[in-house]
């Protein structure tokens, strides 16, 4: 006789706490996601664990994307732009601004990508600040933030003879405020940082950072690229001047969605977008002999807005809403919380540490796992439909998406890297 197979207590765990999850029944609502207890048909993919990179679809997407076809855009044809479409970025805008980032309407845009978003609204304010006073030609930037800030930032500051001053960022944690502190002053402009450390999770202070940024006349520019969506901010009543975000990635836009945009709203008219184009100006239709930018937020778009691109977001935005910022970032630490459980009793003894914030309060939906063999962990986990993602030096990045991700794929998901990398370092030890 053979004894019965000890219980896994974290997986008792997991069963238990998506039994009590009062956002489960959402995860449904994604394309690909049939859970086997259910007695479904079992889980394409055993555990997605990089929707922090690309979320899922949802069901209600494919939906909207065919109907878009036969209705607004075979149906309508070009009368769709002033019925709807000419509008859509901001509508959008300010669902997304209402239901996850706490800006009020008129301050939010669904534009162009990030990279080009951070460039228009970096440029806009480092040229204000310039015009404002010539003296304040720094501009601030962790050497940790994502390439796309640092190469962008960095080509602003060569146009306008500027200069960039760099935070040296811990790889494992973040920017703090006294960092900032130390480096702002007369000679600042403007202050670049994420809301979300894409390697580590390290959640940054946004009101105490911005703060310190105003202290010294700076402005700030939040890249919310790994926060939207996932854990709560109050633009407005943390007095943030400017904040640019993904939208392909917490909010499940698909792939290349453009990125939103958010410009406080008394910052609106002091502001000047380096693209200038037709469909920003104060009377587009007019096609008049200069550029003459229109009143308000939409100033910031350039040309045509790509509709098709900004369908998707609008279903995670309307269950954002339904469901609240509150219980999604709820959920999120719970689901980090158990990760990193997960990691310190499986995955410690195999020599793997965590390279994120220990502290809820300070990190945000993601943790990253570090080990040396984690480059060819992670692509051994792909072939076997475990998708989470890599980075470097040695990281295994779990994305944990509230919306769309249960216990029971965390633990699916952790199990497999536990038994993964113990296949790994066996061969290693074979071949040593
Ligand atoms: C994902 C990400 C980007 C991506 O920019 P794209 O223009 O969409 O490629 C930029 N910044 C941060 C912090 C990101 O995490």
């Amino acid at each position: 006789m053979t004894a019965a197979p000890s219980p896994d207590p974290h997986l008792s765990f997991a069963r238990r706490m998506d039994r009590s999850d009062g956002l489960a029944h959402l995860r449904r609502r994604f394309v690909g996601v049939t859970d086997a207890a259910d007695g479904a048909a079992p889980e394409a993919v055993v555990a997605y664990l990089d929707g922090n990179s690309l979320g899922r679809p949802t069901i209600a997407t494919g939906e909207r994307l065919q109907r878009f076809v036969t209705e607004a855009w075979g149906g309508r044809l070009i009368r769709g732009w002033d019925e709807e479409w000419l509008d859509l970025p901001f509508a959008i805008g300010d669902a997304l601004g209402s239901a996850a980032l706490g800006a009020a309407s008129g301050q939010t845009y669904i534009g162009d990508s990030t990279t080009v978003t951070i460039y228009k609204l970096a440029r806009a304010a480092a040229d204000a600040q310039l015009s404002r006073d010539p003296a304040r030609t720094e501009i601030v930037v962790d050497t940790d933030n994502f390439p796309t800030d640092r190469y962008v930032l960095d080509g602003i500051a060569g146009e306008r003879g500027m200069s960039i001053r760099w935070i040296v960022a811990d790889t494992e944690a973040g920017v703090t405020p006294e960092q900032v502190a130390a480096v702002v002053g007369p000679q600042t402009a403007l202050v670049v940082l994420s809301h979300v450390a894409y390697r580590s999770g390290f959640l940054a202070d946004v009101p105490a950072i911005t703060r310190i940024a105003h202290d010294a006349g700076a402005l700030v520019l939040w890249d919310l690229c790994h926060s939207a969506g996932s854990v709560p901010t109050e633009l407005d009543a943390w007095g943030v001047d400017l904040a640019v975000g993904c939208t392909y990635k917490y909010l499940n836009g698909g792939p290349g969605s453009p990125a939103f945009g958010y410009v406080r709203a008394d910052l609106q008219e002091v502001l000047a977008q380096p693209i200038r184009g037709w469909l920003g100006s104060a009377d587009a239709f007019e096609m008049g002999p200069e550029y003459v930018p229109a009143p308000g937020i939409r100033r910031f778009i350039s040309g045509t807005p790509a509709i098709v691109g900004m369908l998707a977001m609008q279903d995670t935005i309307a269950m954002i809403a339904d469901a609240g910022m509150e219980a999604v970032r709820a959920k999120s630490v719970a689901l980090t919380e158990f990760a990193i459980t997960l990691a310190d009793d499986w995955l410690a003894p195999l020599g793997v540490t965590v390279a994120s914030p220990r502290d809820a309060e300070r990190r945000g939906g993601h943790v990253t796992l570090s080990h040396p063999a984690m480059r060819e962990v992670t692509a051994l986990l792909w072939q076997q439909d475990v998708i989470p993602d890599y980075r470097d030096p040695g990281g295994l990045r779990i994305g944990l998406s509230p919306l769309s991700t249960s216990f029971q794929e965390t633990h699916a998901g952790l199990a497999a890297v536990r038994e993964t990398l113990r296949g790994v370092l066996r061969e290693q030890a074979g071949l040593a």
